[in-house]
């Protein structure tokens, strides 16, 4: 078995993993409401905010999809540094909404100049970002956008799915009013469940839009929350493992996790720019993982493959970026000697190849 280093899906600890195995409870019971209640506080906790927090039993692109359907009304703006922020344009437009890409270069952030502008030229109503690019590896400052973004009458919709839990992101403070991501990534859960904050104003919006659709809409994930229950049935083992793995979160302190995931990367970039060159701007390299530049024209299916064989795996580059880059994953619950490790590996991988 290898031990990923992949953005995702990430290494699960076997007391995590137990919780998968524990019996089924009934979701219209005390139990399951006592379960859906620790789980939300703690999601609270963990995006700082005292907004809905929803959990739904999707991937995170469910959730996207939902966040536009409930919040577009009339034209959204959608920002994209890579194949993420591309995807919210995707769905924006598949749903039938009106929208505009703001296309900015692969591995370079985003400027909140540039999004202000573009927010002037318009009449938005939303705007999508993705707070870390897992295609480049690149983390936007989301601080300063969303300074921007609050001289705008519009919903802020964010993803974070490689980023929460792995690096700071204070929803409440920086205005996001639908914030989203999934379990397989920084919180280290095996995949299957992705959970969002929703904020009043973006309650207040679904209320006008039509056509919310049916598994995906806000109000009634509402609802349901204020019986203690989901629309639908949940997933109920992940939930096991989410709430088990919230309380491992808090015990390890969320400051020190973030810490933790800021070393990891600097050991990893450091390891790039020794060996390759890092594919994203170095101000705005992601804490979660590490998307290298193939400088040295390395057949990286090869080198893959050779690392598989001493147990280790990490990714290829995303989409266009095949071949061009490769990922490197240091996010979860994986350790600063575990990430020395494998690139230990990679150094002797390389030496040969
Ligand atoms: N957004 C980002 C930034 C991602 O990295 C991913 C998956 O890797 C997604 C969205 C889509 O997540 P899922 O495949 O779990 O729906």
């Amino acid at each position: 078995m290898n031990k990923l280093f992949t953005p995702g899906p990430v290494e699960v600890v076997p007391e995590v993993l137990k919780q998968m195995a524990k019996p089924m409870i009934h979701h219209r019971g005390k139990e399951f409401a006592e379960l859906l209640t620790n789980c939300v506080e703690g999601l609270k906790k963990l995006m700082y905010t005292e907004n809905n927090v929803f959990i739904s039993t999707s991937s995170s692109t469910g959730l996207m999809e939902a966040a536009i359907r409930n919040c577009v009304k009339d034209r959204c703006l959608n920002i994209a540094n890579g194949a993420f922020g591309e995807r919210w344009h995707e769905i924006t437009v598949a749903n039938g909404k009106k929208a505009d890409l703001l296309q900015i270069e692969w591995g370079k952030g985003v400027m909140p100049d540039l999004v202000d502008k573009k927010l002037n030229e318009n009449e938005y109503d939303t705007v999508t970002l993705v707070h870390n690019e897992t295609s480049t590896a690149v983390c936007n400052p989301i601080y300063e956008i969303s300074e921007v973004i609050k001289n705008h009458d519009v919903c802020f919709l964010v993803d974070a799915v490689s980023s929460m839990g792995g690096i700071k992101i204070e929803v409440d403070k920086l205005g996001i009013d639908v914030c989203l991501f999934g379990s397989q990534k920084a919180l280290a859960l095996p995949p299957g469940l992705s959970a969002c904050s929703v904020s009043e104003k973006a309650m207040e919006r679904a209320k006008t839009v039509p056509g919310r659709g049916f598994y995906f809409d806000f109000l009634v994930f509402q609802k349901y929350w204020l019986k203690k229950q989901t629309p639908t049935t949940p997933a109920l083992s992940q939930m096991n493992a989410l709430n088990y793995q919230l309380n491992r979160i808090f015990k390890e302190g969320l400051e020190k996790r973030f810490e933790r995931h800021k070393k990891m990367a600097e050991t990893t970039r450091k390891w790039a720019k020794d060996n390759f060159e890092p594919f994203a701007e170095e101000k705005y390299a992601s804490n979660t993982l590490t998307c290298v530049s193939n400088s040295k024209n390395v057949n990286v299916e090869d080198m893959i493959s050779k690392l598989k064989q001493r147990g280790y795996q990490i990714s290829n580059g995303y989409g266009k970026l095949k071949n061009k880059t490769f990922r490197i994953g240091h996010m979860g619950d994986i350790t600063i000697g575990e990430v020395k490790e494998l690139l230990n590996n990679m150094d002797e991988i390389l030496a040969v190849i």
